[in-house]
């Protein structure tokens, strides 16, 4: 028997709250009341801000359709939390809205796997969310995190003189792309770490939590660096003097250095952290930076006169913000 939408809900997607975060007194910060009515009721606690974000992936356009769906649940609810992170915020729950083709069992099972996985492994608990029929598989995941009022990371606040930082390395992702429907047997060692790259991007909580405070203005690069690097300027209403050859690239990238920049300049979903820091913080944040899963590289400097430009020590070259656009 086909399951009925309300059987799917309820063996797929109740009950995804990570343990110690059970559901919520009232007054507690978390989910004070989850999946089966007909909204959720969400506690932030006193003195901070929700912050909201959401992103669909649609089969065809952001992912093969036949893709793993564990990989894929995973990959939906990782680039929702990387935004939470680009903004200083910590997880505190998300809501998941899916389109589906069919009631395939399977196919949810290793989606509803994946999804608790990671929700358990971010410490975010599923709310609620809807569940449709529809031609091609859509998947909208909407995070909430909270952050101490006054206290987020936004694209608008860096100051000519900020030096400009990346987290992790740039490039692989992009990389992937061509290989998406390779099977992973079938994929070297190199394409296996760029697949693994693009299906699981690590979002930089950690990094978000201690850039609060520290950072003039922070981003997630999912649209390439020039892209994302160039929203800042746009908000913050300043240019930028980087240096590509500070870009760090995949460490044992078998690609030309200079394929390995562009990839990391104008490639996407790699989901690291660029963020701006006042030369007065500079200390602070190499201190910081000691206890952080990831290494961060200073790539160039915030200046006055608008625009993105590269320095390689003799020219500079203004560098096109071109980066994935759906339009
Ligand atoms: P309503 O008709 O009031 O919008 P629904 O019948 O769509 O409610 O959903 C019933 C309950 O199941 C709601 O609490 C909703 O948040 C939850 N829900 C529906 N689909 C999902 C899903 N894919 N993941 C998590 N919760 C879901
Ligand atoms: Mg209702």
């Amino acid at each position: 028997m086909a399951l009925t939408e309300f059987e799917l809900i309820d063996r797929f997607f109740s009950n995804m709250v990570p343990a110690p975060l059970g559901v919520r007194g009232a007054g507690e910060a978390g989910i004070a009341l989850g999946v089966g009515d007909d909204c959720a009721l969400l506690q932030a606690p006193a003195g901070h801000q929700l912050a909201v974000t959401t992103d669909t992936l649609v089969a065809g356009v952001h992912f093969p359709a036949g893709a793993d769906p564990h990989l894929l649940a995973q990959r939906a609810l990782r680039v929702n939390l990387s935004d939470l992170a680009a903004m200083g915020a910590e997880p505190l729950a998300f809501t998941l809205a899916v389109t589906l083709p069919a009631a395939d069992e399977r196919w949810l099972e290793a989606f509803a796997g994946g999804l608790r996985e990671d929700a358990e492994r971010f410490r975010i608990g599923l709310a609620g969310g809807d569940t449709t029929r529809g031609r091609d598989l859509v998947i909208t995941i909407q995070a909430m995190g909270t952050v101490p009022a006054g206290q987020a990371l936004t694209r608008a606040g860096a100051h000519p003189g900020d030096r400009i930082f990346v987290s992790g390395r740039l490039g692989d992702a992009a990389a992937a792309l061509a290989i998406l429907g390779k099977a992973a047997g079938a994929a070297s060692g190199a394409e296996q770490r760029r697949l693994q790259r693009y299906w699981l991007p690590e979002p930089r909580l950690a990094l978000g939590s201690v850039l609060r405070g520290m950072a003039t203005a922070a981003i997630d690069i999912s649209d390439g660096l020039a892209a994302d690097l160039g929203h800042i300027l746009a908000r913050s209403g300043c240019g930028a003097l980087i240096d590509p050859q500070r870009i760090p690239t995949a460490i044992d990238d078998d690609c030309p250095a200079d394929l390995a920049i562009e990839r990391a300049l104008h490639g996407g979903d790699d989901y690291e952290l660029c963020f701006t820091v006042a030369p007065t913080r500079l200390a602070d944040l190499r201190r910081a930076a000691r206890s952080l899963p990831v290494e961060l590289a200073d790539i160039g400097e915030i200046t006055a006169r608008p625009g993105l430009r590269a320095w390689d020590g003799e020219t500079e070259t203004p560098l096109p913000g071109h980066g994935f656009t759906h339009f």
